[in-house]
């Protein structure tokens, strides 16, 4: 069976949500196709009970969501997020267990979207908003560690009670990996973290939240020709929490606290783990990016002459205390559980077109590719450094749904329907906002931006998604020899 819409939007996820918001307000007819049971799966499905979203709420509203008086300068747990998600989803036209198959183009240069089962649709358009975090990216050496092991990906972690009883090895310390280590070490385990390059984000500096300060000194409007490499995109978030009302994480504290910290891993053999040298290169690289922050934050504050407290960061150099390991024997240390906070593996070959790069990444520019009526949206750096955040879904939803719009074409008008009740949902620019923006966008071009490179790729929320087989991660914590699968 084959139906028709003007534009079929495949991920039920912020993204998806988000365009559909806009493409009803342009009444354009279209559907939403999510393959799981409900939308907004990724928070709900995907991440740890104790998850706290790390952007405060004030970067976290997605468009057209009901927001009533919050704290904006709080976090949210993940279930109010999935709450607003859904409340978005009841009012668009969602349609869930919906997997698509593939997205071919057609003679009349519509796309035939194919869903497992057989049925097709054809469109007009299609908006692919299926995320960079599709697949768990688990290194082929996870095969060697023992049999009676638990091995989990941080996409299926949940709670310390999960675990066998024991000591854990924790693989990846980038946000995921750094979060869900101080989790199980506060819960009473023995943790053991192989670390990587992450770098390390202060919660607060000067009396003001990090994503204020990335915010007011324009990081987030950075667009991705500013990168210093296309791989950058894919860097690991930086150390950093939105749990017990924001705070930051540091290795140092961990390995005050208890934590064995290591280098990167390398291989496993017979129950012995064998590691990369290079701890104090990591933790050093996470101080470095600490101090390059604080370095600039400064600098602008005398540039603006901005009221903002003088503060001294505390510097912990407990890591370097530790002894490096190169070899672990997993038994001897009570290593029961191994958990890979190794990022993400994505695809988009459903798309039967040549429209990635050597990376596996769209190629397009703000969400829209070279194939007319195809377009993409939500992935890190798609526009600018905030485009893989909620914060950024504003102006790149409503750009790519502007697109979609104005393919409308006479056969699709008939099929319009006013939705003044969603219009009325869009808040209205207020002056200053738009002032603001001219202010932001003046920062952002200024040598300022120029003098942050440096820790560009800490400073963003930035995604830790491995790019398939082809390039490694740089701030991996598997050392960069591993074959990595791209299925995990
Ligand atoms: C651990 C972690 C923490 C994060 N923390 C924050 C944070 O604090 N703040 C922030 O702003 N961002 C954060 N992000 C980044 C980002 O906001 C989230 O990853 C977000 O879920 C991305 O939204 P999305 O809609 O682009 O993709 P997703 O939420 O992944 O949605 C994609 C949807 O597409 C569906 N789908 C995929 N393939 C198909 C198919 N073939 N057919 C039909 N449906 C399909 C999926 O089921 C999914 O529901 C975090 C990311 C991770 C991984």
């Amino acid at each position: 069976m084959t139906t028709r819409v003007n534009t079929v939007v495949v991920g039920g996820g912020q993204a998806g949500l988000s365009v559909s918001h806009y493409l009803t307000i342009h009444a354009v007819e279209h559907v939403v196709l999510e393959q799981a049971d409900l939308p907004g799966d990724a928070w709900r499905s995907h991440r740890w009970d104790s998850f706290t979203l790390n952007t405060p709420r004030w970067q976290s509203r997605v468009p057209g969501a009901r927001y009533g008086a919050d704290d904006p300068d709080g976090f949210m747990p993940k279930q109010e997020i999935v709450a607003h998600l859904e409340a978005l989803a009841s009012r668009l036209p969602v349609r869930t267990r919906t997997r698509v198959a593939s997205i071919t183009p057609d003679q009349r240069g519509d796309y035939v979207v194919k869903i497992d089962g057989g049925e097709t649709i054809s469109a007009r358009n299609v908006v692919m908003a299926t995320g960079l975090y599709q697949t768990p990216k688990i290194p082929r050496l996870a095969r060697d560690f023992p049999a009676g092991m638990l091995r989990l990906h941080s996409d299926a972690y949940r709670n310390p009670q999960q675990l066998l009883p024991g000591a854990v090895l924790v693989v990846g310390s980038a946000q995921s990996g750094a979060q869900i280590a101080e989790e199980l070490y506060e819960s009473g385990r023995k943790v053991y973290l192989a670390t990587g390059r992450a770098g390390r984000t202060p919660r607060r500096y000067r009396g003001k939240d990090a994503n204020w300060w990335f915010a007011k000194m324009g990081q987030y409007d950075r667009t991705i020709g500013e990168l210093p490499s296309p791989q950058a995109k894919f860097a690991g978030k930086p150390h950093i929490s939105g749990t017990k009302g924001g705070h930051t994480i540091n290795l140092h504290q961990f390995a005050r606290d208890g934590v064995t910290l290591l280098g990167r891993l390398e291989d496993v053999q017979d129950g012995i783990v064998k590691l990369r040298g290079d701890l104090y290169d990591n933790l050093a690289a996470a101080d470095q990016a600490e101090a390059e922050l604080v370095k600039a934050i400064d600098a602008y504050v005398a540039r603006t002459r901005i009221a903002a407290p003088e503060e001294t960061l505390p510097v912990l150099r407990d890591g370097f205390d530790q002894e490096i390991l190169t070899e672990l024997d997993l038994d001897a240390a009570g290593i029961t559980n191994v958990i890979w906070a190794t990022g993400y593996c994505f695809d988009f070959s459903m798309v039967k077109l040549p429209v990635t790069d050597g990376d596996g990444f769209p190629i397009q520019t703000r969400g829209v590719t070279r194939f007319p009526g195809l377009f993409f949206v939500g992935l890190p750096w798609l526009h600018t450094a905030k485009s893989g955040l909620i914060y950024g879904l504003r102006e790149d939803a409503r750009h790519v749904a502007d697109r979609v719009a104005e393919r409308a074409d006479v056969r699709d008008s008939e099929t319009r329907t006013a939705a003044p009740q969603l219009a009325l949902l869009e808040p209205k620019r207020s002056r200053a906002t738009r002032w603001a923006d001219r202010v932001l966008t003046l920062i952002w071009s200024s040598a300022l931006s120029l003098a942050l490179d440096g820790f560009a790729t800490y400073a963003t929320e930035i995604c830790p998604t491995a790019p398939h087989d082809r390039a490694h991660q740089a701030n991996s914590a598997i050392a960069p020899t591993d074959p990595t699968p791209s299925q995990g």
